[in-house]
């Protein structure tokens, strides 16, 4: 059986008139359906490159992406993506910020909607539907971010740095936070962190990129047993440490 979804030697180039910027060189991983996969590597070696080419935002020159048997293109829409700012519109409520996907969309059937108002609840967040993002903490905004994007009922959620704006309490409160509602929902996650922690703390499979051009330089799997403990409490499993030293070893090179 084929992986859900199937990056194939992807090369990107980009093109400026003043210079040609090798960003991926040649880049392969497979993601399974429900698993989650974080890319790691030197500042500026294409991770996120290799993300919006997931996405479907960018063409590789070279390489194809299967997402669920077909080309990337025709399955953009079940594809999800979070950046590191939320990105949540001030003068809107958190309740108009949730929808505004399904509203451009045209996609604000009864069904939808309930559907986010169960997200909301499901997620300590009905009570402030009618806040504005300013009056909300940073965990809560990134929460209200993400339920945005599952609004869309996306399959793939795809996270560039989603958590490195934020200190770094709320930072592990909110990324076990994310771990836990995307389990939940059953979705497949890639993710690109310069955190090894939280790497390793939110992934089944952490491929470790070269410099640019980035190849993939190590893949390593993630196993804490089928009792997995949450993202902050797995941090003092025996094996933790384990993987942070042989990630780190790798891109410390
Ligand atoms: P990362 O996310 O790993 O920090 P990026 O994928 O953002 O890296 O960028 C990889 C390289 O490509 C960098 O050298 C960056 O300057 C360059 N780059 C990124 N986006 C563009 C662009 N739109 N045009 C030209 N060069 C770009
Ligand atoms: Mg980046």
């Amino acid at each position: 059986m084929s992986a859900f979804l199937s990056v194939d030697n992807i090369q990107l180039i980009y093109q400026t008139p003043q210079q040609e910027t090798m960003a991926v060189k040649d880049v392969s991983f497979d993601v399974n359906k429900g698993q989650f996969v974080s890319l790691v590597g030197p500042s500026g070696c294409g991770k996120s490159t290799i993300l919006s080419c997931i996405a479907g935002l960018q063409l590789q020159q070279k390489g194809s992406i299967t997402f669920d048997g077909r080309d990337i293109s025709h399955n953009a829409d079940r594809v999800g993506y979070m950046l590191q700012s939320d990105n949540l519109l001030p003068w809107r409520s958190v309740w108009r910020n949730v929808i505004i996907g399904l509203e451009i969309q045209k996609k604000l059937t009864e069904e939808n909607i309930n559907y986010v108002k169960e997200l909301l609840e499901k997620y300590d967040l009905l009570q402030f539907k009618d806040s504005f993002p300013n009056r909300l903490s940073g965990g809560m905004r990134q929460r209200v971010a993400l339920i945005r994007t599952l609004a869309l009922k996306p399959q793939l959620l795809l996270l560039d740095e989603a958590f490195s704006a934020l200190d770094y309490q709320t930072r592990v409160n909110v990324s076990c936070d994310v771990y836990s509602i995307l389990r939940r929902e059953n979705k497949t996650m890639v993710m690109v962190t310069h955190d090894i922690p939280e790497a390793v703390s939110m992934s089944d499979k952490v491929i470790v990129l070269s410099k640019r051009p980035a190849v993939v330089a190590k893949t390593v799997d993630i196993d804490f047993g089928p009792d997995r403990p949450n993202p902050i409490e797995v941090r003092r499993h025996p094996k933790f440490q384990q993987y942070f030293n042989t990630i780190w070893k790798e891109l410390v090179q």
